[in-house]
């Protein structure tokens, strides 16, 4: 395995206005949490393509893609689930150029790469994490599995307090 870069120093990449290049790199995507359970990218060490372009005037175009595996909980039945993510990011940065065309991730010509890496990442999830796309999740009454339980697991449903109040009643 190759270096890790963290963060990439735009300068010393030396483009002349209107130039771009290609990099591949390695960057760590950490760990985070969502809705309280924690999440990893697998691997942590994630080979990235980026794609730099110095604009005319100034400023960069940075475009970034790399795959990685979510690795954690189901939310509906806990178990790991495993998510291939395709990434795909873009950001412009360009001094000067107002709060859009800022990109948080350049300050004074350096990259965060590891951060605009795990942003991405994030951002590429599903907005909820299944073990599958028809994941049966737990019985709201025993929790047990229901993809193990199957289609039959079914419970008394308790009886009707109304009817209970009925019952009570002497009829004659
Ligand atoms: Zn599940
Ligand atoms: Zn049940």
């Amino acid at each position: 395995m190759g270096a890790v870069t963290d963060t990439l120093d735009l300068v010393g990449l030396r483009l002349s206005a209107g130039e771009g290049r290609r990099l591949e790199l390695q960057t760590r995507v950490s760990g985070f949490s969502l809705g309280g359970e924690s999440y990893v990218a697998e691997p942590e060490v994630v080979p990235v393509l980026l794609d730099i372009s110095r604009m005319l005037g100034n400023g960069y175009a940075l475009s970034l893609r790399f795959a990685a595996s979510l690795a954690g909980p189901c939310v509906r039945c806990l178990k790991d689930a495993a998510l291939q993510v395709e990434v795909q990011a873009r950001e412009v940065d360009r001094p000067g150029g107002g709060e859009e065309l800022s990109s948080p991730y350049v300050q004074d010509e350096t990259l965060d790469l590891a951060a605009w890496a795990h942003d991405a990442f994030v951002l590429a999830l599903p907005t909820q994490v299944l073990c599958r796309a028809d994941c049966a999740g737990l019985c709201s009454v025993c929790a047990i599995d229901l993809n193990e339980a199957g289609p039959d697991h079914t419970h008394e449903r308790a009886p009707d307090p109304r009817w209970a109040k009925l019952s009570e009643l002497k009829l004659d």
